[in-house]
């Protein structure tokens, strides 16, 4: 069993405090991405947990010990590292059985397991090598065979893609996807790009400023975004964010900006008028003219911009002043200048506190 707790963690340099309150369970075998822009906190929490960083206050605990004081070397987890750092003047096998050797374990048991971890990660015919005679993509796989090889009851990973190029990148994702099915392994895998965390994890943690914006899988995080700022880093294109003033809330809420008033169901959302909100919507939740559903909310304007995406095109449209963009068929492409309709599902739309940032339907 190796889940990880974390309660009341926090992280200072003398007076500054990076990580105030960090508190989060990971289940046994749960597959955790630590997402987030540069500087917010990661690879800090991250090595917290593996014990290259002091713990400033609270207790960390990994398969139910506490090991606030224990050595990096007796937490039983393996981290993988953007800079995987092969020894360059040893084979690929002398790099996996490194750390093996390292703690003594006989040889024939060594020779072993470097065959299994090989197979796994597809290395056999490259062990002889050197480092410099592999591409990109076989040292990170050497660098992940090298951790998986110590059997630890946790895999820590920061940014281990981010050298790599896109394609790669999309390889080595679905490579890791795999080996976390196979082994199970309890992971906590740190990286800025959305994709990624989208695509591996259980559940994604979105940290800001050293604190969890929001928790949830990925399909939480980005049907409910609970803050402005998870809805504006969610997303490809981003969210079309408008500020707004509520100026009635009756059955139906009525928004304005500039000369632009728009209406939505009011439902379950609690807001007065004279309230300062941002209206969120995707791109890709817009519709272009055609059928109209009962619920269907419209906004009419002319479009500005159409940018093409390749099978779908972002045609960025002015509707009285608000700007919005909408993910399209190509087929659909509509013509610059042109005036259309955007339709869309009531069911579709976000409301912000402007002040707050919290969503107002919950989340
Ligand atoms: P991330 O991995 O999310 O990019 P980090 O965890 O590396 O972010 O850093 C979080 C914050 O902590 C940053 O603002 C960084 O400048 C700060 N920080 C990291 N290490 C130190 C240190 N040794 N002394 C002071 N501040 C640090
Ligand atoms: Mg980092």
């Amino acid at each position: 069993m190796a889940q990880i707790e974390c309660k009341g963690v926090m992280k200072s340099y003398g007076a500054l405090t990076i990580v105030p309150n960090f508190n989060l369970s990971v289940r046994d075998h749960e597959f955790i991405v630590f997402l987030g822009p540069s500087g917010c906190g990661k690879s800090t929490i991250l090595r917290m947990i593996a014990g290259l960083e002091d713990i400033s206050g609270g207790e960390l605990s990994i398969g139910g010990t506490v090991v606030n004081d224990l050595e990096p070397g007796d937490r039983g987890v393996a981290m993988v590292f953007q800079n995987y750092a092969l020894y360059p003047h040893m084979s690929i096998r002398d790099n996996i059985a490194f750390g093996l050797k390292r703690q003594k374990v006989p040889p024939d048991q060594i020779a072993k397991r470097v065959e299994a971890v090989a197979t796994m990660l597809g290395l056999t015919p490259v062990l002889a090598r050197k480092p410099t005679e592999l591409s990109g993509g076989q040292q990170q796989r050497v660098a992940i065979a090298r951790a998986m090889i110590k059997t630890p009851q946790v895999f820590l990973f920061d940014e281990p893609l981010s050298n790599l190029d896109a394609k790669l990148r999309a390889h080595m994702r679905v490579e890791i996807a795999r080996l976390h099915k196979e082994l199970k392994t309890t992971t906590v895998y740190v990286t800025h790009d959305q994709m990624e965390a989208m695509t591996l994890a259980d559940r994604i943690v979105l940290l800001n400023g050293g604190e969890i914006e929001q928790v949830g899988t990925p399909e939480e995080i980005y049907e409910r975004p609970s803050s402005l700022f998870v809805a504006s880093f969610i997303g490809t294109p981003a969210m079309n964010l408008v500020p707004m003033e509520v100026i009635s809330a009756e059955q139906t809420i009525v928004l304005q900006t500039g000369r632009s008033k728009l209406s939505i169901p009011k439902g379950v959302l609690e807001v007065h008028s004279g309230q300062k909100v941002v209206l969120g919507i995707r791109p890709a939740d817009f519709r272009l003219g055609g059928l109209v559903d009962n619920d269907d909310v419209v906004f009419s304007g002319r479009v500005e911009m159409v940018e093409f995406h390749g099978d779908q095109v972002l045609a960025l449209v002015d509707c009285d002043g608000a700007h919005f963009s909408a993910l399209v068929p190509s087929r659909l492409r509509p013509i610059d200048g042109s005036d259309v309709h955007l339709h869309a599902a009531s069911t579709a739309f976000h409301l912000f506190d402007a002040e707050s940032g919290r969503n107002l339907l919950g989340g």
